[in-house]
């Protein structure tokens, strides 16, 4: 029911003229107001995250985590949308990453993203489409939810994902590339939760995510 709201609000409200991330000042030629922008502090960076190449626009801390949490929890969805879009944009110029060919938003648990209205990686990834078009596949499920990973050490996290998620159809992916998209990475284990599934069917896997949380001293 909330997704069809949705997209029929997608479908009747014109684009939103006010930012969608402090839902204050006027939108201008960008998915969000210059303030905003500033106060992410996006620094586009590449890393090798459990051997495979992954893109994060800005830290996980001060307004980035705000507006990461806002995704999840107050019904961002304009907000993930926006988002996805500067990582779109970012994509677009960065050559490591033009031979992705589909895009994997991270999934959640059904139970979770009904009570949640919307899948924020979903969203992010329906951002990434509009600058940067790929197909979106749906192949991967969450079986069953995962209790909260922060505070968990690498091989706790790891325990906790595993047999987490599914693939679903037997799609045959040799030969694709696969972009998981994801809200935040912190260790790397949902990101390698899902990466196992896709590679079991023949894919190669890179990811991106809007946030890179910092680990504290002593967790891996
Ligand atoms: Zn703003």
């Amino acid at each position: 029911m909330l997704k069809w709201l949705r997209m029929l609000e997608d479908f009747i409200l014109p684009p939103p003229s006010y930012c969608p991330l402090c839902g204050e000042n006027p939108l201008t030629r960008l998915e969000c107001c210059p303030k905003c922008l500033a106060d992410l502090a996006i620094d586009w960076r590449l890393e090798k995250i459990c051997g495979r190449l992954t893109a994060h626009l800005f830290v996980y801390q001060g307004y980035g985590r705000q507006i990461v949490q806002q995704l999840k929890f107050h019904g961002g969805y304009r907000a993930a949308v926006a988002v996805g879009a500067l990582l779109g944009r970012a994509l677009k110029e960065t050559p490591e990453f033009s031979r992705v060919d589909l895009l994997v938003p991270v999934p959640l648990h059904p139970v979770r993203e009904r009570r949640r209205g919307f899948n924020q990686s979903q969203a992010l990834a329906l951002g990434i489409k509009s600058h940067w078009h790929r197909q979106i596949f749906r192949g991967v499920v969450r079986r069953r939810e995962t209790p909260a990973q922060s505070g968990l050490s690498w091989q706790e996290r790891q325990a906790n994902i595993q047999r987490a998620f599914a693939a679903v159809g037997g799609t045959d992916l040799r030969g694709r590339v696969c972009l998981i998209v994801d809200d935040v990475i912190t260790s790397g284990a949902t990101f390698h939760g899902v990466a196992q599934v896709l590679e079991s069917l023949g894919a190669t896997c890179l990811g991106v995510c809007a946030g890179r949380a910092v680990l504290e001293k002593g967790k891996n």
